[in-house]
C-alpha cells in the first residue's frame, strides 16, 4: 500500500474490539449532477456548491442495501448500476460507527479532536439506539461471516462473545492454538486456559451456548452449540436443569418468555446507546471537484 494511501486511514487501535464498525458505499456523482442540472435546471456551478454540501444520513451510508445514488460494489472498476457511468464519476464514502459509552468515550474524543477540520473533510453524525438492537445486529453480522460448514465456527463464536463481554482481555493470546472449549467443573466464575483447552465457568459456558444457538438458529433447524444441535425447548431444558435459569432469576415457564429473559440478561438491561458516525468525505470532495470540472468545460 502506498504511503499516501496509508496515511489517510484512521487509527482505531485505541478502541476495544467490536466497538467500531466500518461501512463503505459508493456515490454516483453523474447521477447527482444529472438530477441537479437536468431535473432541477441548476447551473453546473450552483449544482457543484449544493452537492459539496450534501450530507447524507447515517442510514444511507450504512444500509445493507444501497439505493440511488448510492451503490455497493467490490469490483475494482465498477459501473454505476443506475446510469452505467464509469469509475471516475464515483466517490467512495467510508463511514465508521463508534458505539458510545464509558469504554470508548476517551478514545473517541481524542480521535475526533485529531481529525482535520478544513472543508468538512469529516462529518460527524450522532444517532441513538439500544443495547438489544445492537446485540441482534452483532449476531446478524457474525452469522453472515461465519462458515457453518466448518466446526471451527463454534470456537470463533465463543471468542467473539468473550471479546464483546470482556473487551480489555487479550483474547488473541488466549485463543492462540486453542483446540477445545469445555465447561469447568471447578471454576465458579470466569475462565482459565489449560494447555490447548479453555475452561469456562458454568454460567459463562451457558451464555456461550445461548449465543451459539442465537447465531446459528436461522441457518439450521434449531441452533448448533458445543452440546450439539438444540431446539429452543431443548436449550431451555438444559439451562433449567443446570441451574442457569435459577441463577439468573428466570422463573418463566414458557420457552419464548425464557428466551426473552435470557436476551435481556445478555444485553444487561434495556439501556439506550449513543452511536457516533465518522464519515470520511475526502474522496467525495476530490471527486466532486474533478466531476464539476468536466461539467463546466
Ligand atoms: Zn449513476
Amino acid at each position: 500500500m502506498p504511503a499516501a494511501t496509508k496515511k489517510r486511514e484512521l487509527d482505531f487501535s485505541a478502541f476495544p474490539p467490536g466497538a467500531v464498525s466500518e461501512y463503505t458505499t459508493h456515490l454516483c456523482l453523474a447521477c447527482i449532477f444529472d438530477v441537479f442540472t437536468k431535473q432541477l435546471g441548476l447551473a453546473p456551478r450552483t449544482a457543484y456548491t449544493e452537492i459539496k454540501r450534501h450530507s447524507p444520513a447515517a442510514e444511507e451510508l450504512t444500509a445493507a442495501q444501497a439505493s440511488r445514488p448510492y451503490f455497493d460494489s467490490d469490483e475494482k472498476s465498477p459501473r454505476c448500476p443506475y446510469c452505467n457511468s464509469a469509475k471516475r464519476w464515483h466517490a467512495r464514502l467510508d463511514t465508521y460507527r463508534i458505539v458510545g459509552g464509558k469504554a470508548t468515550d476517551v478514545a473517541r474524543r481524542a480521535l475526533l479532536k485529531s481529525l482535520p477540520k478544513a472543508e468538512d473533510q469529516f462529518q460527524i453524525l450522532e444517532t441513538r439506539s439500544d443495547r438489544r438492537t445492537l446485540l441482534f445486529e452483532w449476531l446478524d453480522t457474525m452469522g453472515r461471516n461465519l462458515d457453518f460448514e466448518d466446526e471451527g465456527w463454534l470456537i470463533e463464536a465463543t471468542r467473539a462473545y468473550l471479546e464483546r463481554r470482556e473487551p480489555k482481555t487479550d483474547w488473541a493470546q488466549t485463543f492462540e492454538g486453542l483446540r477445545a472449549v469445555r465447561r469447568s467443573l471447578r471454576l465458579e466464575e470466569g475462565w482459565e486456559r489449560d494447555r490447548d483447552r479453555l475452561f469456562l465457568a458454568p454460567s459463562l459456558y451457558n451464555e456461550v451456548l445461548f449465543v451459539q444457538y442465537l447465531v446459528s438458529r436461522s441457518h439450521q433447524h434449531g441452533g448448533r452449540t458445543f452440546e450439539g444441535r438444540l431446539t429452543l425447548i431443548e436449550l431451555v431444558r438444559r439451562l433449567r436443569y443446570s441451574g442457569h435459569l435459577d441463577a439468573q432469576g428466570i422463573t418463566e415457564r414458557d420457552q419464548f418468555d425464557v428466551l426473552e429473559k435470557l436476551v435481556e440478561h445478555l444485553v444487561g438491561g434495556e439501556g439506550a446507546v449513543k452511536l457516533y458516525y465518522i464519515v470520511d468525505r475526502r474522496d467525495f470532495l476530490e471527486k466532486v471537484k474533478t466531476v464539476y470540472a468536466r461539467y463546466a468545460t
